[in-house]
């Protein structure tokens, strides 16, 4: 019996039809080819949510391409002899259709791109790994961009793509408003009264109901609460979601940006990351929009420019350097973290007012917003000195928008300084200061944020010390922290010795599996001026 054309592999984060490895599909002799295994499913443990959305967006976006006319080979997770891997998923479909060649797409993961070499090396017929052209630069484009530079930075990237994809430029090439970045109009605590638009949540339909009955069966032990589930899971709902950003959130996106707020998990940020990273919105399609508003009035240039410079700008650059760095980039450990990742990461018990909330956010929502992942739970695990592969390990778990070439930049070298300087200059260090600033947590908690030593004192402040002080030797060369270590050098012997006796008992009950200091009792003792990140 002769066999199928051409075997097409479409992978849970490629549900956009016109993906590279769709692209010339003849419908006559073509078969895609998507399946549900294990492997994806649980090599780490990911949100119950995060797999309820990806299982369900795989089965709609089959379901709109079968309604096309495509042949799809749909492997479900609890089908008879699904093998539980993607390498013996593709070599099952081998044996059923027998194609003459097999198309892919460039994937998100090193792990499976290792796995989609080997299949060229070992299948014995073409297989065909084409460019993700989703993205606004390819691997090798943004190696041409680090070649014979010293230092890898954002803005200069960032500039550069904005000029190659002409956005929010003036006729004549320039910055619009003449200036790249408004960043430091974006640092605006939440007002009193000023409420945050509601998130857009959608019923699940019986395809999400089917993908809930079964990820509740299969995956209930992993961290996170899979209901109530109001994800989008087809590419329209995701485009109502941006919708909804783009009338109620974009404008006071800038302004809001590094706030955080008690009960507010979403502020004016937009919620698309889990759509954009799995296919279902366009980037270049959302960022040309945004320019759009900004060009119609509708928002401001800070608004529009903050917004841009994340997808145009961070998201890129983070995939950029994942790309040239892997594999190695995933074992960096520059400033030699060893601790474990505390329990509480996975309890959302700490007693810190901050990290429960934004913990418990995560559990239930399998979202966080940005500042949330850096400066709190981010920067907690920073100062603390916890191993920077269980931080990665844990973020990759537990976001429904953690991609590998995504989440692994933005833990090792912007939370982590992993990487010893490579994606930022300085590690995003901060004391209870800088969160009791952008937030209203510090009024909620137990712990007082103006101590540093002593019953009560804010866990973040003696670690913040404690952190630059045993870093003194990698950091304190660093210009951009001359002001931090200037500080540390006035500050008095004993005040630091305190701090640093403080965070070693904090270290020993950690380890010892307790909660971290015990609950505040008798007068403040000691209030220090600490340095936010700057
Ligand atoms: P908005 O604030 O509305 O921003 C719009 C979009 O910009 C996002 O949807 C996202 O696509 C992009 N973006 C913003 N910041 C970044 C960034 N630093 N890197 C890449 N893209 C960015 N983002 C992920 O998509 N997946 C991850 O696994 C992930 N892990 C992270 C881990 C850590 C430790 C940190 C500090 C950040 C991480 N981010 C990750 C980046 C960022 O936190 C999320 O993209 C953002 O919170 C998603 O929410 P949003 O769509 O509401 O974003
Ligand atoms: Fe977090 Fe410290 Fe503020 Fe409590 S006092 S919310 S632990 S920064």
């Amino acid at each position: 019996m002769a066999g199928i054309g051409t075997l097409r592999l479409v992978l849970g984060d490629q549900l956009t039809p016109s993906l590279a490895s769709l692209r010339g599909l003849d419908r006559d002799c073509d078969v895609v080819l998507m399946a549900e295994v294990m492997q994806e499913a649980g090599y780490v443990p990911h949100h119950p949510k995060k797999i309820a959305l990806l299982f369900s967006a795989m089965r709609h976006f089959a379901g709109e391409l079968a309604g096309t006319g495509v042949h799809v080979d749909y492997v479900r997770l609890d089908a008879d002899g699904n093998s539980g891997s993607l390498d013996g998923e593709l070599r099952r479909a081998i044996d059923r259709h027998r194609p003459r060649r097999i198309e892919l797409t460039f994937p998100g993961e090193w792990r499976v791109l290792e796995m989609m070499r080997a299949w060229q090396a070992e299948l014995g017929l073409p297989v065909e790994i084409r460019e993700d052209d989703r993205f606004f630069c390819t691997p090798a484009r943004f190696r041409a961009h680090a070649d014979g530079r010293r230092q890898l930075r954002l803005e200069f990237f960032y500039r550069e793509m904005r000029r190659t994809h002409g956005v929010l430029l003036t006729p004549d090439g320039e910055p619009e408003g003449g200036q790249w970045n408004y960043d430091a109009d974006n640092r605006k605590a939440l007002p009193q009264g000023l409420s945050p638009p509601p998130r857009l949540r959608f019923l699940p339909d019986h395809i999400t109901r089917d993908v809930l009955a079964l990820v509740r069966r299969r995956f209930s032990h992993h961290f996170g609460d899979l209901e109530p589930f109001g994800f989008a899971v087809t590419a329209a709902q995701a485009d109502a979601v941006f919708q909804h950003f783009l009338r109620h959130g974009l404008a006071r996106f800038g302004d809001y940006q590094d706030a955080m707020a008690e009960g507010e998990e979403t502020l004016f940020h937009a919620v698309i990351s889990p759509y954009l990273n799995c296919g279902l919105l366009d980037a270049k399609a959302v960022v040309r929009a945004v320019e759009a508003e900004y060009r119609a009035g509708r928002a401001p240039l800070n608004a529009a420019e903050g917004f841009i410079r994340q997808i145009l700008g961070w998201r890129e650059y983070v995939r950029g350097i994942y790309w040239l760095k892997m594999p190695d980039y995933a074992r960096s450990n520059h400033l030699d973290s060893h601790r474990p990742l505390p329990d509480f990461y996975w309890t959302g018990r700490s007693g810190m007012g901050c990290l429960d909330a934004v913990i418990g956010q995560t559990r239930r929502e399998a979202y966080a917003h940005h500042i949330q992942r850096l400066m709190v739970t981010g920067n907690f695990a920073l100062i603390y000195g916890a191993d920077p592969a269980a931080v990665a390990h844990w973020y990759l778990a537990v976001y429904a928008d953690a991609y590998e070439w995504v989440e692994l930049p933005n833990v090792h070298g912007m939370v982590m300084h992993a990487d010893g300087g490579l994606l930022g200059s300085k590690p995003y260090a901060a004391s209870g200061k800088y969160i009791d600033r952008m937030s209203d947590h510090c009024r909620h908690c137990r712990f007082d944020v103006t101590r540093s030593t002593g019953d009560g004192a804010c866990p973040f402040n003696f670690l913040y010390w404690d952190f630059i002080a045993r870093n003194r030797g990698r950091l304190a060369g660093n210009p951009r922290m001359a002001m931090v270590y200037k500080t540390l050098e006035r500050m008095d012997g004993e005040k630091l010795a305190a701090m640093r006796a403080e965070a070693a008992r904090f270290f020993t009950a950690q380890a010892a599996g307790a909660e971290p200091v015990p609950p505040p009792s008798g007068p403040p003792q000691l209030s220090l001026g600490l340095e936010p990140p700057s």
